[in-house]
């Protein structure tokens, strides 16, 4: 810590998914020294499937040299339509007038993409060390790793994830995630028998399941599925009944609308189906810092995936912790740090919430779903959407 100043020199940050390398990252374009502490043992190889990095978030990864990195591994998308279980199209929402299109990125290329940048600034990642653990007293915070060593330093930076750690270890009381009505299932799939989508993302609002889809011009897609449950499913769950289990049973569900489910399941290889577990929502009741200890990415606020955002918000959150703590006192810069971001990451969150819900609608919310939706957006403006999209950040300019 420096004392004259009393701004924080040094991070541990825990957790090398998304928003710990951007964290360390602009920390150390900040003049902050920070090392990254994964639980794993390694780096992520093929985890995940893919995932959409909304504009916002490329301005994120802008602000501290990353984003042409991000987009070197990654596609533009044209944008979503969205439908109902008969093919009629509900809305359609186009690339923004002065916006970057949202792009489609493998999670696995994105964590390559931010682990290599991190290397090339000589940002250290130690792998194997999952905190368990943390103590503080007035000369710096001491994280306790599950093999027994620690690291300490000004201010503990908590990245690890929405099932974080550091969360309760700064409240341990702390929510949980809380299930939002639905499983996730997907897959890679090379498809013949259905039309390229033109980089558009398809999205069905089904009569028993949400079904969403696209095909690219080289005959690869992806489809990911919502599917309504009584209640929460776990990853685990999920693998026990086996890949060709679910295959035939979302074949049935989706068997009524009109999509290219039929197809693009049949195509689906039972090795490589994902499972992503029930969606769910953070209470926005998280006590994001205390004394030396801060949260930030999905952590801190984690969008349910149906937002697109979750990943974008973290890198965003991740960039204005460094510029906060470069220019303002420990306490001070926490304060600020959750006075920049809580309102917008919550706002994001109450809007996703409204979404989840119309993908577990029942047969009768469905119908009014289906009759409001056209109309709602036919009303909503186009720029009724830039404040989720557009926020620059200009990592140099001081905070006040
Ligand atoms: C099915 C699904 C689809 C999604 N689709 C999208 C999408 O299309 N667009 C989008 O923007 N977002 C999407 N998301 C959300 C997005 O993945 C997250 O918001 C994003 O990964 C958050 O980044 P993070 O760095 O905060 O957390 P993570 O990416 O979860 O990284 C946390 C890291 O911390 C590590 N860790 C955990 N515990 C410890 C510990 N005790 N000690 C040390 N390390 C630890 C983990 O191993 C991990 O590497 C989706 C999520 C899911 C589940």
């Amino acid at each position: 810590m420096d004392t004259t100043t009393g701004k924080v020199r040094s991070a541990p940050v825990i957790g090398g998914g998304i928003a710990g390398p951007v964290t360390a990252m602009a920390l150390q374009r900040a003049g902050i020294e920070a090392t990254i502490y994964e639980a794993y043992d390694g780096p992520a190889e093929n985890v995940g499937g893919g995932m959409g990095l909304a504009p916002n978030g490329f301005q994120a990864f802008d602000a501290i040299g990353v984003g042409d990195a991000v987009r070197a591994v990654s596609t533009a998308t044209s944008g979503l339509v969205l439908h109902s279980w008969n093919g009629k199209k509900l809305a359609e929402f186009g690339t923004l007038p002065g916006i970057d299109p949202t792009r489609f990125v493998m999670r696995a290329e994105l964590f390559g993409a931010l682990r290599q940048a991190a290397e090339e600034r000589g940002v250290p990642t130690v792998y194997g060390k999952r905190i368990v653990r943390a103590t503080e007293d007035a000369d710096g915070v001491t994280a306790h790793f599950e093999d027994g060593t620690t690291a300490t330093a000004d201010v503990l930076i908590g990245a690890d994830g929405v099932r974080s750690t550091v969360r309760r270890l700064i409240d341990p009381n702390a929510p949980e995630p809380q299930f939002a009505g639905t499983a996730g299932f997907g897959a890679m799939v090379t498809v013949a028998d259905v039309s390229p989508t033109k980089g558009w993302m398809h999205m069905t609002f089904g009569k028993r399941c949400f079904f969403a889809w696209q095909v690219f011009d080289d005959g690869t897609g992806i489809w990911f599925v919502n599917l309504p449950v009584p209640q929460a499913l776990s990853v685990g769950e999920q693998r026990e009944r086996g890949a060709a289990y679910w295959i035939e049973h979302l074949r049935q569900l989706c068997s009524e609308d009109d999509t290219p489910a039929e197809q693009m399941l049949a195509a689906t290889d039972p090795k490589t189906m994902l499972f992503a577990g029930s969606t769910e929502n953070m209470s926005p009741d998280v006590t994001w810092s205390r004394g030396r200890m801060v949260l930030t990415g999905d952590a801190a606020h984690a969008p349910s995936s149906s937002s697109g955002q979750g990943a974008s918000l973290a890198a965003e959150s991740a960039v204005e912790l460094a510029r906060c703590l470069r220019d303002l006192p420990l306490p001070q810069a926490l304060a600020r740090y959750e006075e920049l971001r809580r309102p917008r990451v919550e706002k994001i969150i109450k809007e996703t919430a409204r979404t989840n819900a119309r993908k577990a609608a029942g047969p009768v919310a469905r119908v009014i779903r289906d009759a409001l939706l056209p109309i709602m957006f036919k009303l909503a403006k186009p720029e009724s959407r830039l404040w989720q999209f557009r926020y620059p950040i200009d990592f140099d300019a001081p905070v006040a």
